[in-house]
């Protein structure tokens, strides 16, 4: 951690950019469809609570994951003010195809640095999933239009299926992407195994070989352990990361998981810490009680909501 009182004052400091993935992965495992017109009143929720980047949707066949079906109509009706980001993740080559017909301005891909969860996931080796990227970089450029690339390492501190993934490996699989035309990395805990020494260990060996390529943390409160390892990777200089309203999401692999980072907790860690995020708090408790009321089944988390700010609270 900081070694020096300066470089903590330089810390306090940083702004934090929040990219919520609540209609993504918040969604990817609820059953119950959410109806297109309710997921674009989230959508214009996050918007009015200042979020930068949202990820809207996921462009996969309908047959494995039901609830984005409406993946173009998403796309199509959603109507964001020009600083807003809208970006939708792929898996493969088609998922991206679909994504540039639907006329995205960002796209997400992901592959798993575990072969055996990318086997699962995608029925591919992980790198026949690098050979694919490779294939959508191509296309992309070959389109034309300027779209920001982003690609996701999945399973980067452990996997449910094979168990360890080797540092060297996510360590490698971030250098290709680069070479291969990622504008963005990001690192996933998927499945909830990553531990704050090891967050920060792989996030700094990661940073060595992507130069100027900015890497995004994307964690799940599996085991308790969420907001330590954002603490972590705040420490080791990434200054993006991912949160789900209500702490939804998760990955069809990882039995029992608890779904991704809480928001509202996270937000409330940030600003107290003195990293301003730009998020409207209150505005974001609206949200989430819309969606709460709209999804019974699903089990919403979070401290905030429970226990409410405390007086002393000052937003950054
Ligand atoms: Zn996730």
């Amino acid at each position: 951690m900081s070694s020096s009182g300066q470089s903590e004052v330089k810390a306090v400091r940083q702004r934090v950019e929040l990219r919520d993935v609540t209609l993504r992965d918040g969604l990817q495992l609820v059953s119950e469809f959410l109806p297109t017109e309710r997921k674009l009143a989230v959508l214009r929720g996050l918007v009015d609570c200042n979020f930068t980047e949202i990820e809207l949707t996921s462009f996969v066949p309908p047959r494995v994951i039901p609830q984005f079906a409406d993946a173009a109509d998403v796309v199509h009706a959603a109507d964001v003010p020009p600083s807003v980001c809208l970006s939708v993740l792929v898996p493969n080559l088609k998922g991206a195809k679909l994504a540039l017909e639907a006329g995205v301005g960002k796209i997400n891909f992901v592959l798993s640095a575990s072969e055996a969860h990318n086997l699962a996931n995608v029925q591919k080796t992980t790198d026949q999933s690098l050979a694919d990227f490779q294939a959508i970089a191509t296309e992309m450029r070959a389109h034309g239009r300027d779209i920001h690339l982003s690609a996701g390492i999945a399973t980067s501190f452990g996997c449910t299926i094979q168990g360890p993934v080797a540092e060297e490996r996510v360590v490698e699989i971030a250098a290709q992407l680069v070479e291969a035309g990622a504008q963005e990395i990001l690192l996933a805990d998927t499945v909830g195994y990553g531990n704050p020494v090891q967050v920060n260990r792989l996030a700094g060996r990661v940073a060595d070989v992507v130069g100027d390529v900015p890497l995004v943390g994307h964690f799940h409160d599996t085991r308790g352990l969420g907001l330590a390892n954002i603490v972590a990777a705040l420490d080791a200089g990434i200054g993006k990361l991912d949160v789900a309203l209500g702490g939804l999401g998760g990955c069809p692999f990882a039995p029992g998981a608890s779904g991704n980072v809480n928001a509202e907790d996270c937000i409330f860690m940030l600003e107290s810490m003195g990293h301003p995020t730009g998020i409207d708090l209150k505005h974001l408790a609206d949200v989430r009680k819309q969606l709460e009321l709209w999804l019974p089944q699903e089990r919403f988390t979070g401290s905030i909501s429970r226990a409410g700010l405390p007086k002393t609270f000052q937003a950054a």
